[in-house]
């Protein structure tokens, strides 16, 4: 395989730490009239939704580093068959192969 390893990991820990570093608790929101309100609102959501975000990109990272530490990265965690370095080169956080990926978008479907 030609993949570099080494600088997936290290990616993959800086986009971590990256991650970690934002994942702050949003400030305390200011009290205000009804628009300042509304657009507190707003901002409450969106700030909610990135930190689902976050929180699913991190599993995701953390999932592959494991994999990684474990020697397995690359290997499709369903059916153990290689994944293809040009899927892992256009997709890091990849753990399955196209075959089984597919399988599991239509089961969520
Ligand atoms: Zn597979």
């Amino acid at each position: 395989m030609g993949l570099d390893l080494v600088a997936i990991q290290k990616h993959l820990e800086s986009e971590r730490a990256q991650l970690l570093a934002r994942a702050i608790p949003p400030p305390e929101l200011a009290k205000g009239d009804e628009a300042d309100l509304a657009a507190t609102a707003q901002a409450r959501e969106q700030s909610r939704w990135l930190e689902n975000d976050q929180k699913v990109r991190l599993a995701q990272i953390d999932r592959v580093l494991a994999r990684l530490a474990a020697g397995q990265y690359g290997i499709c965690a369903t059916c153990g068959k290689p994944i293809p370095s040009e899927r892992l080169e256009a997709k890091p956080l990849a753990i399955l192969c196209i075959t089984c990926q597919s399988q599991s978008e239509k089961k969520k479907k």
